[in-house]
């Protein structure tokens, strides 16, 4: 299991008992074009205060108001259930949970770059300058690995991308003691690209015909 689904806040909410009951139309806000490498705060002060079962209802409420969407790259789950869906939060304040407008439904690829100081520690996504925008190279790499049942290189999902002695570890230490403007350009150009040990993040939620033609994952 993956310290990203170790956490209370990614809860997986296949079990939500909603599965048989009608979908909400779509969420009113626009999917965040603007995704872009973010580290998660307060969340120290977050697993004190909302247990397992508190979370799983409030992730069932998030994931039928906003119709399984992810709030970034616009994919829809194919599962009725939300299967994979995790919970961001919109001012990236752990803490805020209990206000429901501060909470987003991301797709697993969209919360590792929204939570970066996160992933980052697993290294599944690697660093690299790019003038792709982020939500290009999640929706990119996804289809990629829809078509193929692997990963994407990084040249591959961006010909143009460049090395970066940067480490993912870095930025989000930069992140969390600085505004996103106060990066260098050296940073604010930094893209988050996925390694093949980030498969099940896109295949988990993934139609099953889809997933039949993934390569299978070390359990
Ligand atoms: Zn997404």
């Amino acid at each position: 299991m993956s310290p990203l689904e170790q956490l209370p806040h990614t809860a997986d909410v296949a079990s939500s008992p909603t599965e048989a009951e009608p979908l909400p139309p779509p969420p009113t806000y626009p999917t965040n074009p603007n995704l872009h490498l973010s580290v998660i705060h307060g969340w120290e002060h977050y697993s004190l205060l909302v247990s397992p079962r508190e979370w799983r209802s409030i992730c069932s409420i998030i994931i039928r108001r906003d119709n399984r969407t992810c709030a970034s790259c616009a994919y829809m789950s194919p599962h009725p259930n939300g299967k994979g869906l995790r919970i961001s939060y919109r001012n990236g304040v752990a803490s805020d949970y209990n206000d429901h407008t501060n909470l987003i439904l991301h797709c697993p690829p969209c919360q590792a770059i929204w939570n970066c100081d996160i992933s980052g520690i697993e290294e599944r996504v690697l660093l690299a300058n790019s003038d792709m925008e982020q939500v290009e190279i999640v929706r990119k790499t996804r289809k990629m690995f829809e078509e193929s049942g692997r990963i994407p290189r990084i040249r591959e999902v961006d010909p143009l991308a460049t090395r970066t002695d940067i480490t993912i570890i870095d930025l989000a230490d930069q992140l969390k003691a600085m505004k996103r403007e106060e990066l260098t350009e050296e940073e604010k150009g930094l893209r988050g690209f996925f390694m093949p040990e980030a498969s099940d993040w896109f295949e988990i939620t993934m139609a099953p015909e889809y997933v039949s033609r993934a390569p299978l994952l070390d359990t």
